[in-house]
């Protein structure tokens, strides 16, 4: 029988980062064939594959259960109404700043200037869904499938439902409340198992990336990947902080270090989906959110929130109408800003995605969709900060939102001392 505490846990998934890192760019200089074959698209791939897909098969179940168990735990429905106002307001309310952030700093640094463009800038556009069939399809016509294709939205509204219907049921539904809550203990057991892979699964993840990255191609688009950078921690530090302090009162010190926990998992993944779990988690039992409304706060924000993509997406389109030689109207940052932060609420928190809806912005201010050739050599490093971005900006919201519902425990967030969620194996 062993035991294991998280904060052992935590040190050991940074020190496999860094060894990770170190290898991968090792790796990276080495030409010989079995290196390639055999470890990073053997060994690396298969383990970083295992991991990422441990954790996925916990998003569907735990958000189900978790929500089902949040609504059943709300006083009231006026309640539901003002947590799902507050978080939809807020989401959109961070996008617009942190979009706006990023098009103030790439029109004062300029990351485009002076770019030679390259024949090879080429994208293939997806097709972007259009805003009514987000709307429409947020109703599932078979909420089987909706859980087997992991249709976020499709889950929450099913579960929502299903939540309300238990409420209404009264003691009639008894059996099947208290079924959801101890089903949602053994799944939040599950994830506290699955954890003890996190260190192996996010050393073959970082390992792989830093040794297929090519940091070479960093270097001729190093101001805009600087200029990114910046933004992510202007918003990150700055933004947060401010509308943390002055929404909630709590120090952003603790804020900070506990989120940096879900930060490893984002990084990792490049997704914020496949974070939900690790999210969810800290939320509820380290910033002391309760269930009630973290369950809605963070998978609603892994499919609708994305701060750090709005934000490579202001700098983006800004560095591809300066490559371009195309002079951007105050008309068409305004544009950006609104189709940015429209654009995210239909698209899923899975690795790439912002390029995708990035295509959806330069079409919308007619800039040439194919300049995203220009930048996606970089992307996915890029893809793995922005992630962590996303998911702090989850966070963030579900703190405000549970503190303004008194859904909250002050003493959860202050306390921090080594977390006692241990497991007996
Ligand atoms: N990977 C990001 C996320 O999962 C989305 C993106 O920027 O591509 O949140």
């Amino acid at each position: 029988m062993t035991m294991f505490g998280t904060n052992n846990l935590t040190r050991n998934i940074v020190v496999a980062m860094i060894l990770g890192a170190i290898i991968g760019l090792l790796l990276a200089e080495s030409s010989a064939g079995w290196v390639n074959s055999f470890l990073i698209e053997g060994i690396l791939t298969t383990g970083g594959d295992i991991f990422i897909r441990s954790l996925k098969m916990l998003v569907v179940p735990l958000v189900f259960l978790s929500l089902i168990e949040g609504v059943t735990s709300l006083s009231d429905l006026s309640q539901l109404g003002r947590v799902g106002g507050k978080t939809f307001g807020l989401y959109l309310c961070t996008t617009a700043i942190a979009i706006s952030l990023a098009l103030l700093c790439a029109s004062l640094i300029q990351p485009g200037m002076g770019i030679e463009l390259t024949s090879d800038a080429n994208f293939q556009a997806k097709e972007a869904p259009s805003l009514a069939s987000v709307i429409t399809n947020i109703v599932p016509s078979n909420p089987i499938k909706a859980m087997v294709e992991g249709n976020m939205l499709q889950v929450i509204m099913f579960a929502i439902l299903l939540g309300l219907g238990i409420n209404l049921a009264g003691p009639k539904a008894a059996q099947v409340q208290s079924f959801v809550n101890q089903a949602n203990v053994v799944i939040m057991n599950v994830l506290t198992m699955l954890m003890l892979l996190a260190p192996f699964g996010v050393f073959c993840l970082v390992t792989k990336i830093f040794a297929t990255l090519g940091f070479s191609a960093i270097l001729p688009l190093l101001k805009y990947f600087l200029v990114v950078v910046a933004a992510l921690l202007l918003h990150m530090l700055g933004s947060y902080g401010i509308l943390l302090k002055v929404l909630t009162r709590l120090p952003l010190r603790v804020f900070y270090k506990k989120v940096r926990e879900i930060w490893l998992f984002a990084f990792s993944t490049a997704s914020s989906n496949a974070t939900i779990p690790v999210t969810m988690n800290i939320v509820e039992n380290r910033l002391g959110v309760h269930n009630k409304v973290a369950s809605f706060t963070v998978p609603l924000g892994a499919t609708i929130n994305m701060d750090g993509t709005a934000i490579m997406q202001g700098v983006a389109t800004v560095f591809i109408a300066q490559a371009y030689n195309i002079p951007m109207t105050i008309t068409d940052f305004l544009t950006v800003i609104a189709t940015a932060t429209l654009a995210s609420i239909g698209t899923a928190g899975v690795p790439g995605v912002g390029l995708i809806t990035l295509a959806m912005v330069l079409n919308q201010v007619g800039l040439p969709v194919e300049g995203i050739g220009l930048i996606i050599g970089i992307d996915r490093l890029l893809d793995m900060m922005r992630t962590a971005v996303n998911v702090t900006g989850d966070a963030l919201v579900s703190c405000v939102v549970g503190k303004s519902e008194g859904a909250f425990s002050e003493s959860i967030f202050r306390d921090e001392s080594t977390p006692k969620t241990e497991i007996n194996i």
